[in-house]
């Protein structure tokens, strides 16, 4: 348990970080009628968010092409507008190739980023077309032997952040020290290694591990010159704002575009961005299935929770802004409550230390930034179904 607060601070807390224009560029009444018309709980993903998200990245790294990390929202629709943007995909599994294979969606612009498979997995991958790959020990590059003709190979590097919300170093990447013995071994076995990446790990707070770990990979390049180098991939950790302000995109990478001034202009560059592209694509509409008071709080029982679409409150460590869709009277009768989901878990509580107005059964909330590691994590746990999904090219918005 969180210790009391008096309510004036909580107000303050929640005035200032959730409520008030976290709804301004949606109109409240569209969201209204979509809640009418299919239900809740409904994720509504906007293909013109996905654009704009998309275009905005691209513009800050000139020169780089995007990978969308297809695991923070694999949806067929996100997939299909991505694609027809002409973003490629980072694939990690056999179930995102034949994802893909659906939405006839060939392998051209496809990178396998996993570092671990099984060799059918490989074989899989390679029947698809796909042809770069990602190594970061001996034994998994001996697994590319029998594929050496068919395959060329990136071999990730673990540089981490360490005031990344998630780490993605301390599970796969190779240290720099180990970089001349993988090289060794593939040219001893005639594999192709053609060049570098990490992932500095997901929603990093700023740019320099993504610097510094370029840095580093520039200093291979150059202390390695027998290898033939050709790709750079800078993975992703481009933050959103979940509560607060506004990230501006240009600003979190000019530095990381200086930095990648510095890579010889033969080097083909990519990045593999998930969460930027995906999380402010989706808003989840929600209702109020019961209420209780209990103590000083009133708890809403609402019809999705963490074993749901808000699942990445404990796989992701994100914090979603949640809020009622009516538009009320935030200067009195507020009052301490929590968010609870629909099963029955004691876990599942999205959250416990807001100030919100009176809300009746049956109103709706939104929330917001629910587009990665979301949907894509949820479950059906006491066989709730997961939300209903909706895609909307921006007629949500307000004008
Ligand atoms: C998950 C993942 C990504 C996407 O990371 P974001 O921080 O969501 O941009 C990219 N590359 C790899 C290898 C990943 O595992």
């Amino acid at each position: 348990m969180r210790p009391k607060q008096p309510i004036g601070q909580l107000k303050a807390l929640f005035a200032e970080q959730v409520y008030p224009d976290q709804l301004g560029r949606y109109s409240r009444h569209k969201l209204a009628e979509l809640a009418a018309t299919h239900g809740t709980p409904t994720l509504i993903i906007d293909r013109d968010v996905l654009t704009e998200q998309y275009q905005s990245l691209q513009a800050a790294l000139p020169g780089v092409n995007m990978r969308y990390a297809i695991k923070a929202l694999p949806h067929p629709a996100v997939i299909e507008h991505l694609h027809h943007l002409g973003c490629g995909f980072d694939l990690a599994t056999s179930g995102e190739i034949q994802r893909l294979q659906q939405l006839g969606i060939d392998a051209k612009q496809t990178i396998h980023t996993h570092p671990i498979k099984k060799d059918a997995e490989i074989r899989q991958a390679i029947d698809f077309g796909c042809r770069l790959f990602v190594v970061d020990n001996s034994h998994e590059l001996a697994k590319f032997v029998p594929h050496k003709d068919r395959v060329e190979l990136l071999l990730r590097v673990n540089f981490r952040h360490q005031d990344a919300v998630v780490d993605l170093s301390r599970k796969f990447g190779c240290e720099l020290t180990h970089i001349p013995n993988l090289i060794e071994q593939a040219q001893q076995a005639g594999i192709r290694i053609v060049g570098l990446s990490f992932h500095v790990g997901s929603q990093v707070p700023a740019p320099v591990a993504h610097v510094n770990a370029i840095e580093q990979c520039i200093d291979v390049f150059n202390s390695l010159p027998q290898v033939d180098w050709r790709v750079l991939d800078i993975g992703g950790g481009f933050p959103i704002a979940y509560n607060g302000p506004a990230l501006d995109i240009v600003d979190f990478c000019a530095p990381i575009h200086a930095a990648l001034q510095q890579v010889d202009p033969d080097i083909e560059l990519l990045a593999e961005p998930g969460r930027f592209i995906a999380g402010p694509s989706a808003i989840q509409l929600l209702s109020v299935v019961g209420k209780a008071q209990r103590g000083a709080h009133t708890w809403y029982y609402l019809d999705d929770g963490v074993y749901g679409t808000f699942s990445g409150m404990l796989y992701d460590h994100a914090r979603y802004p949640i809020t009622p869709l009516a538009q009320h009277d935030m200067t009195q009768g507020l009052k301490p409550s929590v968010l609870a989901g629909p099963t029955c878990d004691s876990i599942d509580v999205i959250a416990d230390d807001m100030v919100l107005p009176d809300l009746a059964v049956g109103d709706y909330l939104v929330a917001t930034q629910v587009g990665a590691y979301t949907l894509a994590s949820a479950t059906d746990f006491n066989l709730y179904p997961k939300a209903k999904v909706l895609c909307l090219n921006g007629q949500l918005m307000a004008q």
